[in-house]
């Protein structure tokens, strides 16, 4: 086969490679430092707008949405919540975020965010190529230049088999989880630090307001459940169950019944609807190390996973485009590479400190069917010094709501 190099068809500075929050965020933030990108996307514009996932924005995440222009809709739609309920052996708890931490979260679905930045780039004329797989890249590990030089071609298959590559002068992998970037980077160079826990997340759509103001997150004997929301007409809620649940044992109406029985509290009704979608997440802890090689610049859940208890995923995602953004901007504009070369160690620094933040908060609250007396006996505990403790439920308000983007 031809090399790559002897047919690249388009030029650009940067390669993105995915159209998920982290491909999406990084393009904005190198719109506005005027760098040249491409994004590459081998889903459908259709399919990528309607993806269904996280829900919560931290504070500092909408920030920096808001410093790139992207916040119009959000600041309409999005949900400001000032606070969160845990709740365990029929109590609930508010930790009140506003006065442990000073800061807020922002419900607004993922996808939401997603429909809004493919529209503010398309308006704006920018390159998102959607059906379009990268599949291959040649020169991608090869040590980061002093000056920008387009030493790196990917290759794609599109639309109707075609195919094609894109010469660039580095690239980010913003490709999730199952994407082909780890891959690119060659396995025997990452080292991968990863959990498998022993339960997954059962979550349902449904067409019915919220029955409550703010997010429930709710421990008991049957397994752990959560009650959320993405607007005042649509409710979000998920169910604890073991990794290999089949889907199809589960009607709408053992779904409400569940949640009904886990959620209760005296006093307290569950509005129930239409259940418009259902599915099951794993749920995984996953940290490849690390996150640059080269010229390639991983991102997002393409280097890491949490599990979703702690609704950081996408915020982290956020928080890798934040700096790769800067360091691209520093490498364009000033001719400098430190920002780059440091890239790796300063996402690493957050993505550990968050995972051990979802951990916590995952083993806080589910039920471990593998766990003894001894450990169940050791999680409440937990779980009534958290209602005692200001500092304990500062901490956690400190976590939940956002550390400062790096
Ligand atoms: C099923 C599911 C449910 C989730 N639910 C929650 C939740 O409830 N709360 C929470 O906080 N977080 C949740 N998350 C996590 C959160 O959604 C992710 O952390 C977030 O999407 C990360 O964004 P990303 O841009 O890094 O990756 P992604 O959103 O995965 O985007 C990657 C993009 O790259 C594209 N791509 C892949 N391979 C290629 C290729 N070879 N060429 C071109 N493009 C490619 C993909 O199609 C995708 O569009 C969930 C994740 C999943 C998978």
């Amino acid at each position: 086969m031809a090399p790559l190099s002897s047919s690249p068809t388009e030029r650009t500075q940067v390669g993105i490679v995915g159209a998920g929050p982290a491909g999406l965020v990084l393009a904005a933030r190198l719109a506005a430092a005027g760098v040249d990108f491409v994004v590459l996307e081998t889903r459908s514009r259709d399919y990528v707008e309607a993806r269904v996932r996280a829900g919560v924005l931290e504070a500092p995440t909408v920030r920096f949405l808001a410093e790139l222009g992207v916040d119009a809709r959000l600041r309409r739609e999005g949900l400001v919540h000032h606070g969160v309920h845990l709740q365990w052996r029929g109590q609930r708890h508010r930790i009140d975020f506003a006065q442990l931490s000073g800061q807020q979260v922002t419900v607004y679905g993922q996808q939401e965010l997603v429909c809004d930045l493919i529209a503010c780039h398309l308006a704006a004329g920018r390159h998102i190529r959607f059906d379009t797989e990268v599949t291959a890249a040649e020169g991608i590990l090869d040590p980061l230049p002093d000056r920008p030089d387009g030493g790196v071609v990917l290759g794609w298959r599109g639309p109707g088999g075609a195919h094609g590559a894109l010469a660039c002068d580095v690239v980010a992998g913003c490709d999730g989880f199952h994407g082909v970037s780890r891959a690119l980077a060659g396995r025997q160079r990452l080292l991968i630090r990863e959990r498998a826990y022993p339960y997954a997340w059962l979550g349902v759509l449904a067409d019915v307001a919220p029955s409550t103001d703010e997010l429930i997150y709710a421990h008991h004997d049957r397994g752990f459940a959560m009650h959320s929301m993405r607007s005042n007409e649509v409710s979000r809620l998920y169910l604890q169950v073991p990794p290999d649940e089949d889907l199809q044992a589960w009607s709408d109406e053992r779904i409400w019944s569940e949640l009904r029985s886990r959620l209760a509290v005296p006093g307290w009704e569950l509005n129930t609807g239409p259940i418009r979608e259902k599915g099951i997440t794993p749920m995984r802890s996953f940290v490849a190390e690390p996150m640059s090689h080269g010229r390639l610049f991983l991102a997002g859940d393409a280097a890491h996973i949490v599990p979703p208890t702690g609704a950081k995923g996408l915020n982290l995602a956020v928080a890798d485009v934040k700096v790769l953004g800067d360091a691209l901007e520093g490498w364009y504009r000033g001719g400098s590479t430190t920002g780059l070369d440091g890239y790796s160690d300063r996402c690493l620094t957050r993505v550990w400190r968050v995972q051990d933040f979802s951990t916590w908060m995952t083993t806080l609250l589910h039920v471990d069917p593998d766990g003894d007396a001894f450990e169940r006996r050791l999680q409440r505990s937990r779980q009534d010094e958290l209602v005692r403790s200001p500092s304990l439920a500062a901490n956690l308000a400190e976590n939940y709501t956002g550390l400062p983007l790096p």
